[in-house]
């Protein structure tokens, strides 16, 4: 029931009684919310009953529904997992160095050659070089190393029944439902990630359902032991989110001295040609290939870099999993694979992640200073971002827009000198 509703009811002549009630209902109601216990296994099951014609009338079999339905429960795992919040923000480095490691990349040079025709044909069928496999499928599984190990209908049945995203998951259930419903894997063996991502590409189920195609033509499409069906499937799934065959994903660049950063922000997207005359360079000092390509410039980390131009490429990895992070991840581990350099940069010794406290002190002193932000919710979004740049320039300070503790420090310090801008 709304409260907003009940209040509209109410006549404009309602006696004090009347708004007494009404402020113990919100009250109690805050604090029942507050310390609500997780849903029952009780509710769940009921939900389970209500939601199975809806699965038999999208084309689920109802012995699938009934057999897979009948062996789940609430997984509170899941939930507790669907609710954390972290308490810090990563940095890029933070992320980059897990997600790139030199065994990563040992291990991915190896399975690329080992692999190399199969690749190879993949290649020619979709147009994606075998070295963006090898990177997803290291990125997402460890190479086939870890695939997930919880139910996949109980994972999604449990989001769904869940209200927070519900009506995407259920979604991804009948899509899940489906698969079984084909029997290219049986309700035991259908095993992923907590969020139902499944096999060694970690496809969501509507996207095995619309994209996975059976690579070794055994009738069957098996995602987490065929490794012809796997690369076949990922083939497919990104020519269809539209990879570009001639492209790379982007590069590493070096920009010229006093170069405005405020370009770099991912966004705006400007020929190759146009980089160059602004003096970008390719990170070991040749000029920027002569290709036809539409860039914008990437500044993941601060002022000290690296800095990326990314390309076309780069938005259909994002496709996949839409993180800058991920994307350069992909990316650079594609490079290494085929063996390419490491970055010109390494992680400086002060690269540390933000607190959700330090990131609201840092909003809080920009709102102290007239910044129009919003309100401090420990999220670094454009805004913030926005008003950083600004109050970098004003301190002749490079205007990266990066929240970090030496900012932090350096608005401390102009407070305590009682500098109000
Ligand atoms: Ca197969």
């Amino acid at each position: 029931m709304s409260y907003t509703h009940l209040l509209h009811r109410r006549p404009i002549r309602a006696s004090i009684c009347a708004y007494f009630v009404l402020f113990a209902l919100i009250f109690v109601s805050l604090s029942v919310s507050a310390a609500q216990p997780l849903p029952s296994e009780v509710d769940f099951q009921q939900w389970l009953l209500k939601f199975k014609p809806k699965a038999v009338s999208a084309g689920v079999s109802q012995k699938t529904v009934d057999l897979a339905f009948s062996q789940i429960h609430l997984n509170q795992k899941i939930l507790e997992l669907d609710r954390r919040q972290p308490e810090f923000s990563q940095t890029f480095w933070g992320y980059f160095n897990r997600a790139v490691t030199p065994w990563r990349i040992k291990r991915g040079q190896h399975l690329y050659l080992q692999h190399r025709k199969l690749l190879d044909q993949v290649t020619h069928k979709y147009g994606v070089p075998g070295r963006f496999l090898v990177a997803f499928w290291g990125l997402e599984t460890n190479y086939g190393g870890y695939t997930g190990n919880i139910n996949t209908i109980e994972a999604l049945a449990t989001l769904s029944f869940d209200r927070r995203r519900s009506q995407f998951f259920q979604k991804e259930l009948i899509a899940a439902l489906k698969i079984l419903d084909r029997g290219d894997v049986d309700f035991k063996q259908m095993k992923g990630s907590w969020a139902g991502a499944i096999g060694q590409s970690q496809f969501m189920p509507s996207n095995v359902l619309h994209y996975a195609v059976d690579g070794d033509g055994d009738g069957k499409i098996d995602l987490w032991h065929s490794l012809p069906d796997i690369f076949y499937s990922m083939g497919h799934f990104l020519n269809k989110l539209g990879w570009h065959k001639e492209e790379n994903w982007g590069q590493e660049v070096k920009l010229p001295q006093g170069f405005d950063l405020t370009l770099a922000n991912g966004k705006s997207k400007r020929l190759l040609s146009a980089w160059t005359q602004l003096g970008i360079k390719l990170a070991d000092g040749r000029r920027l290939p002569k290709a036809n390509i539409q860039a914008a410039l990437l500044l993941p980390s601060d002022y000290r870099g690296p800095f990326f131009l990314v390309y076309p490429n780069f938005y259909i990895i994002k496709r996949w999993n839409n993180s800058n992070n991920y994307a350069l991840a992909v990316g650079h581990l594609a490079d290494r694979i085929i063996g390419r350099p490491p970055l010109s940069v390494q992680r400086p010794a002060d690269d540390k992640a933000l607190s959700k406290q330090q990131m609201k002190a840092i909003q809080t002193h920009l709102l102290q200073r007239g910044y129009p932000i919003g309100q401090a919710d420990g999220i670094a979004g454009s805004k913030t971002r926005a008003a950083i740049r600004n109050y970098q320039k004003q301190h002749q300070l490079p205007a990266d827009g990066q929240p970090t503790l030496h900012l932090l420090n350096h608005m401390q310090q102009q407070t305590q000198k009682g500098i109000a801008k």
